[in-house]
């Protein structure tokens, strides 16, 4: 008996759509064979009828914080993992913060590979951090890739979690030089903190704690001055660097300019900062609060055409969530909320419904939740696409199906969304990892064995 058929669907292969019929045996794609040809239903275990769909490459979420170990209260891979699934996505990587500790050596990271692994529903790779604290420590930089890592992260602004220390302009020099030679990618949240630390100052001497006042702590600029400094130093380095959460089209074109001049620098946008605005912000407060914070109507607009000029590589929901009284903490004072925005579920079909209705082909879109990410963090021989001998990792998506997002079908930690004032027109019907469907027309399905661990595929040479 061979593992499972998906049958009826429109099905994704290297870049193009087919009517076809995906064969799924041992966990990998055996076949993708065209509707006239005979297949005996019986000889499957699992037969999913994908009519009306699209069958896609399983979504790779390159950017998500799932709180654990630490602060399985925020969040935790089990809920993290499942909200996942139940969005199509069926590889996440994990950021070194906020689980607690953050990963910041090779002991932290082996604990936590240990913690994850029985924990996650789908598979997973885990990024190590780059710290004040640990810039300088190369023999812990060198065992963190050892022991397999996506890729290094730091952060050029405060953090808010206080084991994981930003580092300073010099120190981002000396985290590209060890990057490089370990082959290592390094991601950057790239908001200049001298800037944010002069604005916030101002605004905290006038007392202000509404929400503009917190647009205005963190506007365009602070990220730009940050993204060219580490573009200098991208010269200089030939580090291979991954601008994540990039909010602004600004800093994107010259990111690009970069890319043009062949260095290895590529740009995550999130799909908060293409469905929502500072107008959104300002009306529904803490809950679309986030780092950088969200843009005027016109960025907005300006970064869909980035996307559309293929100046964005990855899609990633920057999912960070929070206890909902970490957020309305700051309903009076913006300062107090926790910034973050649950995104895991709903970013990338909203993203997906949104691009659409302005006319991007989902050819074009598909890319940016699933091959490009691959292709950036080394997993491009087995996930990424639909061809026979890749991991059966598939997603089934409706892109006609008006629903609405509410409590009782949010499957995070804490059920609350930005997303339930969206009204939802697509919808994921299946997700299959590994040749397991897991999740099936809202219902979840026990997995048969443990997801992999992802994250030492990456590595440049
Ligand atoms: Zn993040």
């Amino acid at each position: 008996m061979k593992q499972l058929m998906i049958k009826n669907g429109t099905v994704y292969t290297d870049g193009t759509f087919k009517r076809a019929r995906v064969i799924v045996h041992k966990g990998l794609v055996e076949q993708i064979i065209l509707p006239k040809t005979e297949v005996d239903e019986s000889n499957f275990l699992k037969v999913v009828d994908a009519s009306d769909s699209y069958v896609l490459p399983g979504f790779i979420d390159s950017h998500v914080h799932f709180n654990d170990p630490g602060r399985e209260e925020w969040e935790g891979f089990y809920s993290g993992s499942r909200a996942a699934a139940a969005g199509g996505t069926t590889t996440v990587f994990d950021m070194p913060l906020n689980s607690s500790p953050s990963v910041t050596n090779t002991h932290i990271l082996e604990m936590k590979k240990k913690h994850v692994s029985s924990r996650s529903w789908i598979h997973y790779g885990l990024w190590g951090g780059i710290t004040a604290a640990n810039v300088g420590d190369e023999e812990e930089l060198k065992g963190m890739k050892e022991a397999g890592i996506v890729g290094f992260k730091a952060f050029l602004s405060d953090s808010g979690i206080g084991d994981f220390e930003k580092i300073s302009k010099d120190q981002l020099k000396e985290a590209m030089i060890k990057a490089k030679k370990l082959h290592a990618i390094l991601a950057l949240h790239a908001e200049d903190q001298d800037l944010i630390e002069h604005y916030t100052s101002q605004l905290l001497m006038d007392k202000r704690t509404d929400r503009q006042a917190f647009l205005n702590s963190r506007p365009p600029s602070a990220e730009l001055a940050a993204i060219t400094d580490a573009l200098k130093k991208v010269e200089q380095t030939k580090v291979s660097v991954h601008f994540v959460h990039v909010s602004s089209p600004h800093s994107i074109e010259l990111i690009n300019q970069y890319k043009e001049n062949g260095f290895d620098v590529s740009v995550e946008v999130c799909p908060h900062y293409l469905l929502f605005d500072e107008q959104d912000f300002l009306n529904v407060g803490p809950l679309l609060k986030c780092a950088p914070p969200l843009r005027s109507r016109d960025m907005v607009e300006e970064l869909w055409k980035c996307v559309e000029r293929g100046w964005v590589d990855i899609i990633g929901t920057d999912h960070s969530p929070c206890p909902i009284q970490m957020k309305s903490e700051g309903d009076q004072n913006i300062w107090k909320a926790w910034g973050g925005i649950q995104g895991i579920q709903f970013g990338f079909q909203f993203f997906l419904q949104e691009a659409m209705k302005r006319g991007f082909s989902i050819e074009k879109l598909v890319p940016l939740l699933t091959s490009n990410v691959a292709k950036r963090f080394g997993l491009s021989e087995k996930k990424g696409d639909i061809q026979a001998g890749y991991d059966a990792d598939l997603t089934i998506v409706k892109m006609n199906r008006q629903w609405s997002v509410n409590k009782s079908n949010t499957y995070t930690r804490h059920p609350y969304s930005p997303y339930e004032k969206l009204e939802a027109t697509s919808k994921i019907m299946a997700t299959v990892v590994s040749g397991d469907v897991i999740y099936e027309n809202d219902q979840f399905i026990e997995r048969t064995k443990e997801p992999m661990d992802v994250s030492a595929f990456s590595g440049f040479s």
